[in-house]
């Protein structure tokens, strides 16, 4: 099969099931270098466990290929090594180190100090917060700022594809203002990133293109402009009639 060289992630046929409950019944999407995708739809719809079936750490069936090879069966160091980078949902910052370790932790698989060193002056550049607070334990930190420092753990490890699973989520409005910022700004230095978000307009808002999850099946997908003014989903996700 030939690869087109401008996909990261390729995901075919994907499923995902607990037990007897088939939580991800057959998906198809892909993210191509550069872009900004994001996936939508309501709690339980299955976006979550679309996330953790890609980054390894649920069993499923189907296809997944980054940069045209398969990604089964590969520990998550592994996939960082290979520039795929996860930031979970509920954000797993090590709350017993500081925020300058936890930064560091997420350059784990580089020995390059110098850009290493440059890189942390780039999280710093990009959440000034950070900056404020870098000897300050994680644990103190909001929940927005928790986020960020997950984020940018993230980005230490200088990856090709960022996942991040519903980076909003539990944020004051002010966060979550400030979040969405960052995810285009990240965006728009050339990061290719999957988002997967609850908070359907402000995920178009800032996406190239969407993928609108529903009942673990894939139900439109699209130019992020075009969804966000397609009725069908101003109606389900935007809170419109
Ligand atoms: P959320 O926004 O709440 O995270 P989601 O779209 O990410 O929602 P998933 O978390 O992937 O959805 O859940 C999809 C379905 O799988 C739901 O019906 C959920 O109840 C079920 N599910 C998720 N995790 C488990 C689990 N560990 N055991 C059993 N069922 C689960």
């Amino acid at each position: 099969m030939s690869h087109d060289a401008d996909i990261l992630l390729q995901v075919s046929g994907l499923k995902v099931a607990y037990g007897g409950i088939q939580a991800v019944k057959g998906v198809d999407f892909e993210v191509k270098r550069g872009e900004l995708v994001c996936l939508i739809g309501s709690n339980g719809a299955g976006k979550t466990s679309t996330l953790k079936a890609v980054t390894g750490t649920l069993p499923c069936l189907g296809q997944l290929h980054y940069l045209g090879k398969p990604l089964r069966g590969q520990g998550p160091w592994d996939l960082v090594r290979q520039g795929l980078a996860m930031v979970p949902e509920g954000r797993g910052v090590f709350t017993r180190m500081s925020i300058a370790e936890n930064l560091l932790m997420g350059a784990y698989t580089r020995d390059d100090s110098d850009g290493i060193a440059a890189d942390l002056e780039r999280m710093y550049t990009l959440f000034p917060r950070l900056k404020e607070r870098h000897t300050q334990l994680a644990g103190t930190l909001s929940g927005g700022e928790q986020q960020m420092l997950a984020m940018g753990r993230a980005l230490m490890s200088r990856p090709q594809l960022l996942l991040l699973d519903e980076p909003s989520m539990g944020l004051s409005p002010i966060m979550v203002d400030k979040i969405f910022e960052v995810v285009r700004e990240v965006s728009s230095q050339g990061m290719t990133v999957l988002l997967v978000e609850q908070n359907a307009s402000r995920a178009l808002g800032i996406a190239d293109r969407g993928y609108v999850m529903e009942s673990g099946l894939i139900t439109l997908s699209g130019p992020a402009q075009q969804l966000l003014h397609d009725p069908a989903v101003r109606a389900a996700y935007l809170g419109e009639s």
